[in-house]
């Protein structure tokens, strides 16, 4: 049988090249030649081939898939996307929020999950969690509490006490910190678990007619979760285990899919819920706004470069496409600014020309130059011209209209409603959604956590945050701790 013919390497230029394994040098022992600029080109690329993690969202997975609609919601939103039956290419992606690149997929910790949809208008990203709240309600507090996650300035490692002093001086985390503490805080994979925008949106119909939603892709593989010494075992045994999983599931053909169901408030009826739909860290109880059917979420091809792919892909909550627009939700609306900014400085000027972040459909856009530009840019290079450039169409993106204010300029919290309480829906959560069951590891998970590394007076201030949640559970925790 005839030998498969092998390629010849080239250099970066193409250029054939004449040894793959030795340098240019005077005589096999002598010194090698500045000149073996093939030689130069491979040590300066390797010193090059790393690029700064994100911060946070460093450790992740993604894959390629379709987004296909089932429902017909066409009365709420004229996105394109949504409409019944139209089918749309997704990147999904991941990840951990406080490791780095290199850190155990089963560490406990909320997880990553990003879409970006190649729209026919643009691309559409979803930038949502594994969890529908958050720790903070305003994004003033947002770096620190990733400071907190992350590592001491000192020893520079992670430490419990950090996390729960800003926890506790911070009580609009309870929820969020509730279910991180619940078994969904260590997830069995990627695949069995669900997604959530968290984020408030709004849709616009083909009337002009506002609504205000919220996403819940929910796994169709069901909800899995690790223990805390699985993921503790798992941690030591296979760091990657997570990324191994969705990248062996794809490959095996066995294509993990996710159903978009969508909670919708009528515009108007923000103005007077009992308590601020905006507000990042609560849920709209579905008792109120029961969930509707959109259609399915399917991965089934995997990265074949996932640096050029996945490491390079760059999601930002900002890219909203027509029928779809933002909320006043504080935290969303400092994220549609941070991330993009985050992608500039971690990718350069030009990453949405980077193929996997690239529209797959036109882009008339008026920026130029930069480093790494790909595109090539052609005249008029202003606006307005009245020489053929393109031109804004406003009736094409009426939705960056989303609200309306007035008042002062002041710093403050969103003025309290007559249920705007931190404590009632993670006591919701405990009492009526969890089972004995799942209360006893929330106990054990806590108690653990809370006995590596915290001290007084952090300690006494976590008794008092979970005897807030529900005293039951906070009497458990305090004697565990406390008893050891
Ligand atoms: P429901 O009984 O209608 O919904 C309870 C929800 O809780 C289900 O969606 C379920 O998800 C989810 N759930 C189960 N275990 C956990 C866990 N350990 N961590 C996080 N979520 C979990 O009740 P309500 O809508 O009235 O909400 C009651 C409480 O449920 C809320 O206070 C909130 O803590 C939690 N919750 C509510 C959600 C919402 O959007 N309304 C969404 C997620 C949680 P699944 O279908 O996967 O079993």
């Amino acid at each position: 049988m005839k030998e498969k013919e092998q390629k010849p390497t080239t250099n970066d230029a193409g250029i054939p090249v004449s040894s793959d394994e030795f340098s240019l040098t005077v005589g096999p022992d002598g010194p090698i030649l500045l000149h073996d600029h093939y030689l130069i080109e491979q040590m300066a690329n390797f010193n090059r081939e790393m690029i700064p993690d994100r911060q946070p969202h460093a450790k992740g997975s993604g894959a390629f898939g379709q987004f296909e609609v089932t429902g017909d919601v066409s009365a709420y939103t004229r996105a394109a996307l949504f409409q019944p039956g139209v089918k749309t290419d997704v990147l999904a992606r991941f990840s951990t929020v406080a490791g780095e690149s290199g850190s155990p997929d089963t560490w406990r910790d909320v997880r990553g999950f990003a879409l970006k949809f190649y729209t026919t208008e643009g691309n559409y990203d979803m930038v949502g969690n594994n969890t529908p709240v958050f720790f903070v309600r305003d994004p003033m507090k947002f770096q620190d509490f990733i400071h907190s996650q992350k590592r001491r300035a000192d020893s520079g490692l992670r430490d419990n006490d950090m996390q729960w002093d800003f926890w506790t001086l911070s009580p609009e985390s309870a929820h969020q910190v509730t279910i991180l503490m619940s078994d969904r805080g260590i997830p069995g994979s990627y695949r069995h678990m669900n997604g959530y925008t968290s984020h408030t949106y709004m849709w616009v119909n083909a009337e002009g007619e506002r609504f205000w939603v919220k996403y819940h892709f929910k796994t169709d593989q069901g909800i899995e979760f690790l223990t805390q010494e699985e993921g503790d075992r798992i941690a030591g045994e296979d760091a990657d285990y997570h990324r191994r999983d969705l990248f062996e599931a794809i490959k095996r053909k066995d294509y993990p899919s996710w159903t978009l169901k969508v909670q919708i408030m009528p515009f108007e009826e923000a103005r007077t819920y009992r308590f601020n739909p905006f507000d990042l860290t609560k849920v709209w109880p579905h008792g109120d706004y029961p969930t509707q059917e959109v259609g399915r979420l399917t991965l089934n091809r995997n990265p074949s470069d996932f640096h050029a792919e996945i490491e390079q892909a760059a999601f930002e909550p900002n890219n909203l496409v027509p029928g779809i627009g933002p909320s006043p939700d504080k935290m969303l609306l400092a994220r549609l600014v941070s991330y993009a900014d985050a992608h500039r400085a971690r990718l350069g000027v030009n990453y949405k020309q980077i193929p996997v972040n690239s529209p797959k459909s036109p882009v008339n856009s008026y920026s130029k130059g930069g480093a790494m530009r790909i595109d090539n840019v052609s005249d008029p290079v202003y606006k307005p011209n009245s020489k053929g450039g393109p031109k804004a169409a406003p009736e094409r993106y009426p939705e960056d209209a989303i609200w309306s204010a007035s008042g002062d300029f002041i710093r403050a919290a969103y003025t309290r409603r007559e249920d705007d309480d931190d404590f009632v829906q993670p006591r919701a959560l405990i009492r009526e959604v969890m089972d004995d069951d799942q209360r006893g590891r929330l106990v054990s998970n806590v108690v653990g956590h809370l006995s590596s590394g915290v001290t007084e007076p952090v300690l006494k201030r976590a008794f008092e945050y979970w005897h807030n949640i529900d005293q039951d559970i906070g009497d458990r925790i305090e004697k565990g701790v406390r008893e050891g």
